[in-house]
């Protein structure tokens, strides 16, 4: 019997692809840059490259936040500080709060039988503003963000943190996300029960187990109700 549910965050409750193109796009104006959308399809490229690298364990989250700019600004010979512009991007992520399909709906009827936490990779403060905005924080009983736990996922090191935090048994908890990798595997490699969020309908490898699989946040009122 799960006593608490683990949500990811990015591309589980916040669409973060549209989140993102927007804050992009609205940094772009901020800054006086020119904004096409070729420019934006590179930075996907060199983002989604990052992540594979991160969720391998090559470089961190930090590594990821503070390259992906410098990297584009590089190659397309932007004259602007890559560093300024980083920090307006991540003040205008805070503000974007797309959610996934039936978000809002699940994580407010689940709340009331189960306690809600958020394990994400990425920048607390601007998780909390966002889930804020969304008017979702107040379903969380904690928020556990890399940058402030000290790990990242999928490492042990970060689930082992949420676990004391929480004080949670990993039989316990369902984890609820998106990622193969940084979720599912890291979830599993610490006895945690997992959801894998699978909207693209992606294939499943063989050789990694699964405890649920879900196309529609909605199916988890039934799986947990
Ligand atoms: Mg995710």
């Amino acid at each position: 019997m799960y006593k608490a549910l683990f949500f990811d965050i990015d591309d589980t409750i916040f669409d973060f692809e549209k989140c993102s193109l927007a804050a992009f796009k609205e940094s772009f104006k901020i800054c006086n840059l020119h904004y096409s959308r070729s420019i934006h399809e590179l930075y996907r490229e060199i983002s989604k490259d990052l992540w594979k690298k991160q969720k391998s364990g090559e470089i961190s989250v930090q590594d990821v936040l503070n390259s992906r700019f410098k990297i584009l600004f590089e190659k397309l010979n932007i004259d602007f500080s890559y560093y300024s512009f980083q920090k307006v991007f991540e003040k205008n992520l805070g503000q974007e709060y797309i959610t996934e399909p039936n978000a809002s709906q699940v994580i407010g009827t689940l709340s009331k039988k189960y306690k809600i936490y958020a394990a994400s990779n990425g920048i607390l403060e601007m998780q909390i503003n966002r889930l804020k905005h969304a008017n979702l924080l107040d379903y969380f009983t904690d928020l556990f963000v890399s940058d402030d736990i000290g790990y990242d996922k999928p490492s042990n090191s970060f689930f082992k943190e949420c676990l004391k935090r929480s004080k949670l048994k990993p039989e316990e908890i369902l984890f609820i996300g998106d990622s193969l990798q940084a979720d599912i595997l890291g979830a599993k490699n610490n006895n945690i029960d997992t959801c894998w969020y699978n909207i693209n309908e992606y294939e499943k490898p063989k050789d990694l187990k699964v405890n649920y699989i879900i196309r529609n946040l909605i199916e988890l009122n039934k799986i947990l109700l």
